[in-house]
C-alpha cells in the first residue's frame, strides 16, 4: 500500500531533503508529496496519479543522487522505492534484486544465500535503482565487469504515448533496445525500475587484503608529487591491466594539502582462493619506495568510499610493507553505514574523469598547483581520488550491449568536495569548477578544452557522478555517451518510451 507524505506531515521534512544537504535548494523547491511505495504495483499506481495531475515525477532509492535531479521537484511528486528492497532468489533461477536495496544489503544477501558476489560499489546506503541503472562499478570490477555487466532482465514501469501506465518486463528478447538503455545509460530516463535480475553471479572472494603507502605533504615538492602520480598511473597503464593483476584494486587518494596531512596510495588484494599470495599487491607498492620519504599503511583509506573493516585478521608483513586480512562479508557491510550516510548535514559536489593513459606531467603540475593553493574555508574537504580501472571492465563487446561506452581506461577519477555551511556553496563551487576546468585544459585544446573529452587521454565522464557544470557545453551527452552510437540510440529510445518526457532533469536524455 502507498503511504502519502505531504507537506503537513511530521515524516515530511526528513523525507522531502536528499542525504546531499544542497538538495532542495530551497523549501519551495521541495517536493509537494512523497509517495512512499511497497510493490511494483504501487510504484504504477503512484505513476498514474502523478501523470494524470499533471505533476513532475521523480524517482528515489538510495537518495544518494548527486546533483538536483530528484527532490528538486517544486511542486511534484518523489515517487520513493526504498521498501522494494528485497535480494532473493528469482522464481525461474538466479536473482532478483529490487531497486530499494542497499548496496551493503545485497553483499550480504548474496553472500549469505549462496557465497556469491555482484561487482557494486563501496557504500553501504547507495540503493540498487540509481547504482545499477547508472552503470556500477566497485573494488572488484577490474576482476569481475561492471554490475550491468550481469543483468539479464528488468521490470521498468513507463509512460506511453497515450499517457498510459505500462508495466514491462525488458530483457536481450523483449523490449531489447529498453533493455540495453537502462544498462548504465543513467537513472529515471525513461522509466521506473522495480526489478533487476541476475541469471548468472560470480562467486565471491575469500578475503580482502589491503596495504598502502603514504606521503606527507609537509616534505612534498611538486617534483615528487609527479613521480608519485606517474607511478601510479604507469602501473595502471602497463603491468595493471594483465589479466593476473585484475583482482588488485587501488587507490590513490590526492587530497589538498593540509598541515600533517598526506597522499595516500591503497592496493586491496582480492584473495579469490584463499591461499593469500601477495606478490602482486607487494610489487606494487615496492614501485613507491623510490618515490621518496613513505610510511607503510596496513589500513589504507584513500576515500569517503573506501572500504574499513573493523575485524580483520592479524596483519601480515610482505617484504617492507603490512597487510590487514579482513573476511569479505566484513570488508563489504562492515562499515554498517559507510560514506555519508546521513541526511541533511553534508553538503557535497564532484566530479569525474575516465583515463586511458598515465598523466601527464602538464596536467599534474596544474593538479599540485590547484591542491597547495591556500584559500581559507574553500580548499579544506577537497579530494581527487584515482581508482584502478580496467581489467574485466574493458570488454569492448559491451560497449554495443550496455550503456556504458568507457571501456578503454586504465584509470577512474572522482573530485569531491564536502563542506557544511550554505554560505560557502558559491565561492566552494566555483573553486572546484575552475580547477577542473584548468587540469582539463592541460591535454585537451579548442572547443573541448576544459572537460576529459575522448580522446587519446581520456574517455569522457561517469554518469552516476553527474556534474551540472558540463550541461553548458552543447557536446555534453558525448562526455557521458561517447562519440559513437549510443546517444543517438538512447535518444530513439527516449522518444519510443518516454514520449512525453515524463522523466526529466537537467542532464536526462534528450528525445
Ligand atoms: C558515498 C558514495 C559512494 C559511492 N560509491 C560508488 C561506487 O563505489 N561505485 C559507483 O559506481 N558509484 C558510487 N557512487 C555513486 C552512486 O552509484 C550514484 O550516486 C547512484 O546514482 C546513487 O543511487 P541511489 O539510488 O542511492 O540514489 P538516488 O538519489 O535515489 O537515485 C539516483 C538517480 O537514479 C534514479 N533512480 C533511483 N531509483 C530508480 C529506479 N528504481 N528506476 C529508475 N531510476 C531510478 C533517481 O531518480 C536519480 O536520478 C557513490 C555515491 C556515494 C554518495
Amino acid at each position: 500500500m502507498i503511504e502519502t507524505v505531504t507537506r503537513n506531515d511530521s515524516l515530511y521534512p526528513a523525507l522531502c531533503r536528499g542525504r546531499n544537504a544542497r538538495f532542495p535548494y530551497t523549501d519551495a523547491e521541495g517536493v509537494a508529496r512523497v509517495e512512499l511505495c511497497a510493490t511494483a504495483d504501487d510504484v504504477a499506481v503512484a505513476l498514474r496519479r502523478a501523470v494524470d495531475a499533471g505533476l513532475r515525477p521523480t524517482v528515489r532509492a538510495g537518495a544518494h543522487c548527486y546533483e538536483d535531479f530528484v527532490v528538486n521537484n517544486p511542486n511534484g511528486v518523489l515517487i520513493d522505492v526504498r521498501k522494494l528492497s528485497q535480494v532473493s532468489a528469482a522464481p525461474g533461477g538466479g536473482y532478483q534484486i529490487g531497486p530499494g536495496a542497499f548496496l551493503g544489503e545485497i553483499y550480504n544477501a548474496l553472500f549469505e544465500q549462496a557465497g556469491l558476489n555482484l561487482p557494486i560499489g563501496s557504500c553501504y546506503t547507495v540503493g540498487a535503482g540509481g547504482h545499477i541503472s547508472g552503470g556500477g562499478y566497485g573494488l572488484l570490477t577490474r576482476q569481475q565487469g561492471l554490475t550491468v555487466d550481469f543483468l539479464t532482465a528488468a521490470d521498468v514501469v513507463t509512460v506511453d504515448a497515450h499517457g498510459k501506465v505500462v508495466s514491462q518486463r525488458v530483457d536481450r528478447h523483449h523490449h531489447s533496445d529498453l533493455f540495453r538503455a537502462i544498462r548504465g545509460g543513467g537513472g529515471a530516463n525513461f522509466g521506473i525500475i522495480t526489478n533487476f535480475y541476475f541469471d548468472k553471479l560470480p562467486a565471491a572472494p575469500k578475503h580482502l587484503i589491503s596495504g598502502g603507502v603514504s606521503f606527507p605533504w609537509d616534505t612534498m615538492t611538486e617534483e615528487q608529487f609527479i613521480h608519485i602520480a606517474q607511478t601510479f598511473g604507469n602501473y595502471m597503464a602497463t603491468r595493471g591491466q594483465e589479466k593476473d593483476t585484475w583482482p588488485l584494486f587501488t587507490m590513490m587518494g590526492l587530497s589538498h594539502k593540509a598541515p600533517n596531512g598526506r597522499i595516500n596510495i591503497g592496493a586491496h588484494w582480492h584473495d579469490m582462493d584463499g591461499k593469500s599470495d601477495l606478490s602482486i599487491p607487494t610489487e606494487f607498492l615496492d614501485l613507491f619506495l623510490k618515490c621518496g620519504d613513505a610510511s607503510s599503511d596496513s589500513d589504507p583509506q584513500t576515500n569517503a568510499n573506501a572500504p574499513v573493516s573493523r575485524f580483520q585478521l592479524s596483519p601480515c608483513v610482505e617484504g617492507k610493507h603490512r597487510f590487514n586480512t579482513t573476511p569479505w562479508l566484513e570488508a563489504t557491510v562492515g562499515r554498517g553505514s559507510g560514506g555519508s550516510s546521513g541526511y541533511g548535514t553534508t553538503r557535497g559536489k564532484y566530479k569525474s574523469c575516465y583515463m586511458k593513459q598515465n598523466f601527464t606531467t602538464a596536467e599534474l603540475k596544474r593538479m599540485y598547483a590547484w591542491l597547495t593553493r591556500d584559500i581559507p574555508n574553500v580548499n579544506t574537504g577537497c579530494i581527487i581520488s584515482v581508482d584502478s580501472y580496467g581489467g574485466a571492465a574493458n570488454q569492448a563487446h559491451l560497449v554495443h550491449e550496455t550503456a556504458v561506452p568507457q571501456r578503454s581506461s586504465v584509470m577512474k577519477l572522482q573530485f569531491q568536495m564536502y563542506w557544511q555551511k550554505p554560505e560557502e556553496d558559491a565561492i566552494r563551487l566555483k573553486y572546484f569548477d575552475d580547477m577542473y576546468t584548468d587540469i582539463y585544459s592541460a591535454n585537451v585544446e579548442g572547443k573541448h578544452a576544459g572537460t576529459p573529452f575522448e580522446g587519446p587521454h581520456y574517455e569522457g565522464c561517469y554518469i552516476n557522478y553527474p556534474d551540472i557544470d558540463m550541461a553548458r557545453y552543447d557536446f555534453w551527452p558525448q562526455l557521458y555517451y561517447g562519440t559513437g552510437d549510443l546517444y543517438p540510440f538512447l535518444k530513439k529510445v527516449k522518444k519510443k518510451y518516454d514520449p512525453h518526457n515524463v522523466f526529466h532533469n537537467s542532464m536526462s536524455v534528450r528525445a
